[in-house]
């Protein structure tokens, strides 16, 4: 689930989503080669939620931190293919195989945080004021785990009732007994079990992670489904990936930052002014988007989301994505941008309305989105 407001035709779109549960998978999980992962400046905060009245579940830590660091794996193998070199998202350790995991311990049971009604909100704002008093806090970045509810509906082998879904940069997820890498790609019911949720982590965690709904372009069938599509639905079990677009993005996520990267992620807003906005349809075959941009924050990439309507909450699972870097520049000099598309690319869209969401991505991580309509048979010269 992802909520953000929309205006049309040409508009700014608020960065700040809520992203839900959706499923996926994939990943063939080699042989533990140990390749580094280069060390951030900043951390991913992992926190335990229990209310009042839960203990977390039997080998919570061992289960979870050999979990996180698969996702890790699978963050950096994604971004090296999309050229952004061997990185993931930071973890606080204790060791080399084990995760920092904060237990959070609610002063209300758990029923006080359930999967609606704005359970996700109540438990985010408690994690976080928590994460500044305690003095707690690695990032702006957080992932929620909650044990599964127990009750008629709710078992280790029917997990749920709980929040899974991204609230802005925090992202919500479960864990239960059998929420175990050992059965990871396994036909079984419990490895499609672990199909579902803990693909949906890796999805939920990309949302809290800045990342929308995109999926496959023409050309990336063979790499699979895309993580941000239903992913969720195929991680460990078939062909998984991310897109560069969504990798565009983690290359200016702060958790993604370097050792020794100062950059003060997430101030200011970013307010990029089309200079120049060209998007004519040539042949029937390509849309050709050209323009020029300036912007008060020094820009990193553009990334350009072609997208059936109706747009909005949740309904931009079959976007596809194009990105492109740009330059940082000072805020006088405009900057031209360029991307051809074949419309051949855009499998699964069927009408011939369109909208193209320009999504600038500043250096320091903040996004703009501007949305321009677009009709695929109208041809313009
Ligand atoms: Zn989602």
């Amino acid at each position: 689930m992802k909520i953000s407001r929309i205006f049309l035709p040409v508009l700014f779109l608020s960065a700040a989503g809520l992203s839900q549960a959706e499923a996926t998978v994939t990943v063939a999980a080699e042989a533990s080669a140990t390749k580094p992962i280069a060390p951030t400046e900043h951390q991913l905060n992992i926190v335990y939620f229990l209310g009042s009245d839960r203990e977390p579940i039997a080998g919570y830590e061992e289960r979870l931190s050999e979990l996180m660091l698969y996702t890790q794996k699978f963050y950096a193998e994604q971004m090296e293919r999309n050229g952004y070199g061997y990185r993931s998202f930071g973890m606080d350790m204790k060791n080399p195989e084990r995760v920092n995991i904060i237990i959070y311990r609610a002063d209300k049971p758990a029923s006080a945080y359930p999967y609606e009604n704005g359970g996700g909100w109540r438990a985010a704002q408690e994690v976080e004021k928590y994460l500044d008093a305690k003095g707690l806090r690695k990032s702006r970045h957080t992932l929620i785990i909650f044990p599964t509810i127990y009750d008629d509906k709710n078992t280790d082998m029917s997990p749920g009732g709980v929040p899974f879904y991204g609230l802005g940069k925090v992202a919500c997820a479960l864990d239960y007994a059998f929420f175990d890498l050992e059965h990871l790609g396994q036909n079984t019911p419990k490895g499609h079990l672990m199909t579902k949720w803990f693909g949906g982590l890796a999805h939920e965690l990309g949302h809290g992670l800045n990342l929308p709904h995109n999926m496959a372009v023409g050309s990336e069938a063979e790499l699979g489904t895309a993580l941000m599509g239903a992913g969720n639905y195929t991680f460990g079990m078939k062909p998984t990936f991310i897109t560069a677009g969504s990798s565009a993005l983690l290359d200016r996520c702060e958790v993604f930052a370097p050792k020794g990267d100062k950059t003060v992620f997430y101030q200011g807003r970013l307010e990029p002014k089309l200079e120049k906005l060209d998007i004519k349809v040539v042949d029937g075959k390509t849309i050709e988007i050209s323009g020029s941009v300036t912007s008060n924050l020094a820009l990193a990439a553009l990334n350009i989301y072609i997208e059936e309507p109706p747009l909005g909450v949740n309904r931009d699972y079959e976007a596809h994505v194009f990105t492109q870097k740009l330059k940082a520049v000072d805020s006088k000099t405009a900057q031209p941008f360029a991307q051809s598309i074949p419309i051949s690319e855009l499998v699964g869209q069927k009408s011939t309305e369109r909208a193209v969401r320009l999504c600038f991505i500043a250096e320091n991580g903040q996004q703009q989105t501007i949305i321009a309509p677009l009709n695929l048979e109208e041809k313009k010269d």
